[in-house]
């Protein structure tokens, strides 16, 4: 099932906060801050990976992690126009 901005009901009405979090793979430096915040086990490490896998099914925007981040590798992003992953289940 795919998500989509046009959704009949909404997001929320998914359980979905409209936000969600996406990371600059080029800036993530792997030191695990981010990981150590957020409350809702949205975000993983996968051993061999340079930087963070973020699981937007998991995160519901609450902005934690982007402010712990050290790099700025961290931003949230319209759920709607996330559509590599909305697209693919
Ligand atoms: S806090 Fe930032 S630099 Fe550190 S692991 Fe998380 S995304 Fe990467
Ligand atoms: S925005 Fe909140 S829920 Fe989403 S990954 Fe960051 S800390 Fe976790």
């Amino acid at each position: 099932m795919g998500v989509r901005a046009g959704t009949p009901g909404g997001l929320e009405a998914m359980g979905l906060s409209p936000l969600v979090v996406w990371v600059d793979e080029g800036r993530c430096s792997g030191c695990h801050e981010c990981l150590k915040v957020c409350r809702y086990s949205a975000l993983n490490w996968v051993p061999g990976e340079q930087a963070v896998w973020p699981d937007p099914w998991q995160c519901n925007g609450c902005g934690s992690c982007q402010t712990v981040c050290p790099n700025d590798a961290l931003r949230l992003e319209n759920r709607s126009g996330v559509t590599a992953w909305s697209d693919a289940t």
